[in-house]
């Protein structure tokens, strides 16, 4: 709900939210798993062709620009005029990729009043390079749409050069722009390369986050997103679990929420791994502190968390300050008991009764019953939301981004991560990682 963007005004923030009521509710939670990402890997290609007119350019298809239309009087071009027949596009890598999607953008100078030689083939197809020979893809649906990519899916392929190959139709052909989405053979897509549709609304939200926090460096000027503190930690998240209820708790309760935690951050960590120079496999999430009214409501007695009892801090339970992030934001908890493995990073605030919820750099808040009778579902949406938050994504009160009407950071119209919501995770990171010096 709330997200807290500087530690001067977390609390007042959160007192805020308390007083709003938390007054939207989420829907039900739906089985849905978030789907990986890939990058298009064009951008890395070395490009070639059967043949270029001498005042077009081949390294037109792979240069990142997206075309106005397929008449594109104003960007590099790649044509074959007047040269008609079978031609082809080429993508070579220096290393192996794996692709298994494509978008293509015709030249069609149709109505140009000039030359007229360069139209949409009459038929294509995608080709790649195994063993020395090239190969159909699998698959089809080659679309020849002017003004627009033409997109094509097909069987995953691991491979050095992919072809286009056209036949021309009314005239010589050409290409635009030539997407093909994968990764490299490390599983490292590299660069910004986020599918076409989502470019402008990505930089439509981070436009909107630099005005809505600006002044000075803006967003950029806070120190404790939850991307600081997993750089600090080396990528583990340590939880308190504030359980702010009069109602108990057992052993298997607290170990189930534990591994819920985890599994919900790798709902939103999965597709970064080796992402644009993330250094995290996995974010390692584990709760070490336990907070309650009272040590009878927590029905264990070994050892395996710290327990803070009656330590009231906003009207509800808490570990000591002296272990928390918040209030060492350097990193360092030198009277913390028992040291730093018993740090928390973040709290889990479970309150008894609460709709909504909120989030910030503290942690996520929410209902105790909520948390506990989701422990079944596959998406906690509630605290998903609120760990986009943690990691600095905003709220969408009073806009949408073009073309993106239903997401989680969107609240209440979605109830899983979409592929905007994991493009936005990694905005913030590509926007963030200079300061770690990567
Ligand atoms: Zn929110």
């Amino acid at each position: 709900m709330f997200r807290t963007a500087r530690r001067s005004k977390a609390r007042l923030v959160l007192a805020a939210a308390l007083a709003a009521g938390m007054a939207w509710t989420l829907q039900a939670v739906t089985a849905t798993t978030a789907q990986s990402q890939v990058a298009n890997v064009a951008a890395s290609a070395t490009p070639s062709a059967s043949y270029t007119s001498s005042w077009e350019t081949v390294s037109a298809i792979n240069d990142g620009i997206d075309p106005p239309q397929s008449n594109d009087t104003q960007n590099p071009r790649w044509g074959t005029w007047p040269e008609e027949g079978t031609q082809w596009a080429q993508l070579s890598w220096d290393e192996p990729v794996t692709v298994a999607s494509s978008d293509m953008y015709f030249f069609d100078d149709t109505g140009d009043g000039g030359p007229g030689g360069v139209r949409v083939p009459a038929s294509w197809s995608i080709e790649y390079l195994s063993g020395g020979s090239w190969q159909p893809v699998s698959g089809g649906g080659y679309g020849t749409a002017t003004d627009q990519y033409n997109s094509v899916s097909f069987g995953e392929v691991t491979t050095t050069a992919l072809r286009a190959v056209l036949q021309s139709g009314q005239g010589s052909v050409g290409v635009l722009e030539w997407k093909v989405y994968g990764e490299g053979d490390n599983g490292e897509p590299s660069g910004w390369n986020p599918p076409s549709h989502l470019v402008q609304p990505l930089e439509e939200v981070w436009a909107h986050t630099e005005d809505t926090y600006g002044g000075g460096q803006g967003p950029l000027a806070f120190h404790n997103y939850g991307w600081d503190q997993i750089m600090d930690t080396g990528g583990k998240v340590n939880y308190c679990v504030r359980w702010d209820s009069q109602n108990s708790v057992d052993a298997s309760t607290r170990d189930a929420i534990e591994a819920k935690l985890q599994e919900q951050y790798d709902l939103w960590f999965d597709q970064m791994a080796g992402w644009d120079g993330f250094p995290f496999d996995r974010i390692e999430v584990e709760v070490v502190g336990w907070a309650a009214y009272d040590r009878d409501l927590l029905q264990w007695q070994d050892d395996s968390v710290d327990v803070y009892i009656g330590d009231i801090r906003e009207d509800a339970p808490q570990c000591a300050e002296d272990c928390g992030r918040f209030f060492h934001q350097d990193g360092n908890y030198p009277d913390c008991p028992g040291g730093y493995d018993h740090h928390y990073d973040q709290s889990l605030w479970l309150t008894q009764g609460m709709g909504g919820g909120a989030g910030g750099d503290w942690g996520q808040r929410m209902g105790q019953e909520y948390f506990v009778d989701s422990l079944g579902a596959s998406q906690v949406t509630i605290y998903l939301h609120e760990v986009g938050h943690t990691f600095g994504l905003d709220d969408f009160y009073d806009w949408t981004p073009t073309g993106q009407c239903c997401f989680i950071m969107n609240a209440g119209s979605s109830s899983t991560i979409t592929e905007f919501d994991e493009w936005m995770l990694r905005d913030w990171w590509r926007h963030l990682k200079s300061r770690y010096g990567l």
